[in-house]
């Protein structure tokens, strides 16, 4: 009989960070069964419902521990998001150490993997004779800016954002400094020095994942990949996402009002687990959506001046349909559907009624858009969200970014305009063409002979090979 082999892995909080580590634990798993994977979960508050009702999807081979929650009120106030999401993990290092002292000691445990927001627990790998990984869950672009960052930061003293030209990262698309992610727009403030400080550490682990696939970013995976580069080993084993088997076979009224329209013809909108727009760019983005004459799918969230409001917890008790503009649902009744806080995600790009996703960027939304050839409108709001816009207008060439006016907001006209380039252009076609293009590459990378599933088994066989 085969050895079981343990490994244990720690998400950041946040649904986001909890969805993509799980998806890569029950990947190994389905591929390996003699695997079993321990997660433990640093939380601050309680859990978000979406994340219980994720871990009751687990295989048996994946066991999940909730760690002592952080208290809010013990986090520092008002800082960054990243800050938040970073400070919860130190917090619950104390759990996580005695976890796995009690974990290693009554199985051998190979293995550690931590998401990139919980870098910190691999400080314990060496105490528990464990190899210690980075899951990555976001691009190879994003992942060699994290190393080009440690050089850019010795050879310019001036901000990114005031660069003359745009920074060309190894074997990536150039990408203006104003693109680059939140952390790095203020180089005197603390989540930039934090950065820093969580990059160089990225440097000392035996390996990273990177939830993207060779065939998608070929150049900055094969550059992050350059021998002479010193970094530690990647392994691009994505594109990993959700199954949607939550909600499977449950009859939403919105893949019902999909059913009864036109393939290809709805524009679904949605800006992640979290991200909100403020109550100005929610009319503007009403009034677009009208003017444009195409059906569309909203996911409405009530507004907020932080673009990442509902990011760690849920949002206030409010109904998010209020904020819209008076007589909107009523005008729009035969155009579209608006629903409060949150879909079907993966159901609704996989339906066939859905011909574009205007999306802010999460490398999630996008991993799952490309596996069901849905093109883009691309709207980041923070984090990387810029960059990966980039990647995709540029680089994939499958998306299209409206212009932000000069009051900061991304106007009616505009909106209806890239909708229409989207939906009805030559533009969008050829976007469209593209998209499908990289659906296909991207289910062949994780066929038993894909790029992505060869790579996980190479370090399947080395992690086996320790037991
Ligand atoms: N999601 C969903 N329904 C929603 C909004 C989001 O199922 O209404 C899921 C989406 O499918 C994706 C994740 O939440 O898996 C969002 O991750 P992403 O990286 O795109 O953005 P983030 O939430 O990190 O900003």
């Amino acid at each position: 009989m085969e050895k079981t082999v343990h490994i244990a892995v720690v998400p950041g909080p946040g649904f986001s960070h909890l969805v993509p580590i799980l998806q890569f634990s029950k990947r190994l798993v389905q591929l390996h069964p003699n695997f079993h994977v321990t997660c433990l979960i640093p939380t601050l508050g309680s859990p978000p419902s979406a994340s219980k009702s994720i871990l009751e999807t687990l295989p048996p081979n994946i066991n999940s521990i909730f760690l002592q929650p952080i208290k809010a009120e013990d986090l520092p106030q008002g800082v960054a998001i990243e800050t938040q999401i970073q400070f919860t993990v130190t917090l619950s290092l104390p759990s996580i150490h005695q976890a796995l002292n009690t974990l290693t000691s009554k199985n051998p445990f190979v293995a550690l993997v931590a998401d990139s927001f919980a870098f910190e627990a691999l400080d314990f790998a060496k105490e528990f004779n464990l190899l210690s990984y980075i899951y990555f869950p976001s691009s190879a672009t994003t992942l060699s800016w994290y190393f080009y960052v440690l050089i850019l930061d010795k050879e310019t003293s001036c901000e990114y954002r005031d660069l003359p030209e745009p920074v060309k990262i190894p074997g990536c698309v150039p990408i203006h400094g104003r693109d680059l992610n939140n952390q790095s727009q203020d180089r005197s403030s603390q989540v930039y020095k934090l950065f820093i400080q969580r990059v160089q550490r990225f440097c000392f682990v035996d390996g990273i994942f990177i939830n993207s696939f060779f065939e998608m970013e070929t150049s900055p995976v094969r550059a992050l990949k350059e021998e002479g580069r010193g970094y530690p080993h990647v392994y691009p084993v994505g594109p990993i996402v959700q199954t949607g088997d939550d909600a499977k076979g449950l009859e939403l009224e919105c893949l019902t009002w999909l059913d009864k329209q036109q393939v290809g013809s709805v524009l679904y909108v949605s800006f992640g687990s979290g991200g909100t727009l403020s109550q100005e760019q929610i009319t503007e983005l009403a009034y677009g959506l009208e003017l444009s004459n195409h059906k569309f799918l909203w996911v409405v969230r009530a507004p907020s001046s932080l673009a990442f409001d509902a990011y760690l917890s849920a949002q206030k008790d409010v109904d998010p349909l209020h904020f819209l503009p008076c007589g909107f649902l009523e005008k729009t009744k035969e155009q579209g559907m608006v629903i409060p806080s949150w879909a079907p995600q993966i159901q609704v790009l996989g339906h066939s009624s859905v011909g574009g996703f205007l999306t802010h960027c999460g490398w999630n939304s996008i991993l799952e858009s490309v596996l069901h050839g849905v093109p883009l409108i691309t709207w980041p709001l923070f984090a990387e969200q810029r960059m990966n816009a980039v990647v995709l207008r540029e680089g994939l060439k499958v998306g299209v970014r409206p212009k932000v006016g000069e009051n900061g907001l991304v106007e009616r006209v505009e909106i209806a305009e890239v909708i229409k380039c989207l939906m009805e252009g030559e533009e969008g076609g050829k976007m469209h063409k593209r998209m499908e293009e990289l659906k296909e590459a991207a289910t062949n990378a994780l066929k038993e002979d894909g790029s992505s599933t060869k790579t996980l088994s190479e370090l399947v066989r080395k992690w086996e090979s320790l037991v």
